[in-house]
């Protein structure tokens, strides 16, 4: 590692390649967003400067991964690329069946298929969206239960990703252990912030499991991530490394998924691994039926090739340090500007509680999505409203009954952008904040019923 007295933070990579970006003007950028109704999941990325959108499958390969893909063996079965995939993904879950799938929620589609059903209960967490997805498509009901004390956006916790245990085992007495389909922890916590999930709260949901005789999921796509923060926040592992904390992690589960998107640092992919061989079966006959064969699911060889080698360079320690600490670096820099932002910063975004930024704009005018429209607006970022765009409901007035918070997340793409991207993301937020008592926001003139702020339209309040 760099010595620690550095004050820049600097990319432990150097570019081989590069892809062009579009310098464009805030009058074209203007057109560009009216044309997309105010969406910008509307936009063409080739009109987006810096696109801070999502981290899942944004990534940049290294030169080893390419490599790896120009030696991917595309054989139907028992190919070269699966074994080296099966190899390093059995030495860091310890677990004996291991099963590809195109991306983390076919992953999900097959667990949850076999696991749920009508009656039966899932308490993580949080449920990410497609988790929970999947789990209410079976008929089943999924319970998340936060700490209290979680919720609080600006209260500082080292662990805020936490399950609360209290809560995990009264839902389990009162519905009943035989309904409980599986205890999913989420690491890192995704939908509350990127925030993370301590060793000794995987250890007592272990136990409680234990008890009650219950399956431990463990949805784990930012395991490395994780890693970072129990080695340097949960004092006993400070002398262990990211790989083997990760070890220790999954090895508390019976059961691990991941969207290889994320820490698997390949734009495509998912993993299944299990240590039951009768559930490894079952699940087997679902990913040969929807997926594919067994030795390569939905991936292609040159595929498995790259997550083989994604897998391994993710825990390298420069690599985990730049990684958390750059996303950190723009958290802080913000909050120093005064941007309200959801505290501690995660490991793959930063959240901005945009009512706070906004407080002249009323909820049901979508202060997150005008944030959002700003940014694009001023700088050409990219980014998406975590409030009420995405989680609001209408009652039966059709008055709209808001989300818990307003929030905007700026995700971090892996290896992406350097200093000098996020310095001018910084420097776009001086200009938000010059504009930050604006009255008006946004009315829906389009919306459709499921996950509506993929393809909702807006007209600008004026
Ligand atoms: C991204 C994600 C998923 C779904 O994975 P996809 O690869 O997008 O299908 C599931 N769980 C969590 C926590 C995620 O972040």
């Amino acid at each position: 590692m760099l010595d620690t007295k550095q004050k820049t933070l600097c990319e432990p990579f150097k570019i081989k390649m590069v892809e062009p970006l579009k310098i464009t003007t805030e009058s074209f950028r203007e057109a560009a967003l009216k044309k997309a109704g105010y969406n910008p999941f509307l936009l063409s990325s080739n009109d987006v400067f810096i696109d801070l959108l999502t981290d899942s499958g944004t990534g940049a390969m290294s030169d080893n991964q390419w490599a790896a893909i120009m030696t991917g063996d595309e054989s139907y079965a028992g190919a070269r690329s699966w074994q080296a995939l099966e190899k390093v993904v059995k030495k860091l879950t310890g677990m004996p069946y291991i099963l590809p799938t195109h991306q983390g929620r076919a992953a999900e589609r097959i667990l949850y298929g076999i696991l749920g059903g009508k009656g039966k209960v899932f308490i993580s967490n949080t449920h990410f969206d497609t988790t929970r997805a999947n789990i209410e498509f079976t008929g089943a009901t999924a319970i998340d239960v936060m700490p209290n004390e979680a919720k609080e956006l600006e209260v500082y916790l080292p662990f805020k990703g936490n399950i609360d245990l209290d809560k995990t085992e009264q839902l389990i007495q009162k519905h009943g252990q035989e309904n409980i389909a599986a205890i999913i922890i989420t690491v890192t916590n995704n939908s509350s912030g990127g925030q993370p999930v301590s060793m000794a709260n995987v250890k007592a949901l272990r136990a409680i499991c234990n008890k009650y005789n219950l399956l431990l999921i463990i949805d784990g796509c930012r395991i490395a991530e994780n890693s970072y923060f129990i080695k340097h926040r949960e004092i006993e592992y400070i002398n262990k490394s990211y790989y083997e904390i990760a070890q220790e992690m999954l090895s508390l589960g019976d059961a691990f998924i991941m969207s290889a998107k994320k820490d698997g640092l390949v734009n495509i992919g998912g993993l299944l691994t299990l240590r039951d061989e009768a559930l490894s079966v079952n699940c087997k006959n679902l990913l040969i039926i929807s997926e594919g064969f067994t030795t390569y699911g939905g991936m292609a060889g040159r595929d498995m090739a790259a997550l083989a080698v994604g897998l391994e360079e993710v825990f390298d320690e420069d690599y985990l340090h730049y990684r958390i600490k750059s996303t950190t670096y723009l958290g802080e820099k913000l909050k120093e500007k005064g941007v309200p932002v959801v505290w501690p910063i995660g490991g793959h975004a930063v959240y901005i509680d945009a009512k706070k930024l906004y407080p002249n704009i009323p909820v049901n005018e979508y202060p997150g999505q005008a944030l959002v429209c700003d940014l694009y607006v001023k700088g050409g970022v990219r980014c998406v409203e975590v409030g009420s765009v995405m989680f609001g409901k209408y009652d039966k007035n059709e008055k709209l009954i808001p989300a818990q918070n307003e929030l905007v997340r700026l995700a971090i793409p892996r290896r992406v952008y350097t200093q000098s991207h996020i310095d001018y993301v910084l420097e776009v937020f001086d200009e938000i904040l010059e504009i930050r008592n604006q009255k008006h926001g946004y009315k829906i003139t389009y919306e459709s019923k499921f996950l509506r702020h993929f393809t909702a339209l807006f007209e600008k309040l004026i």
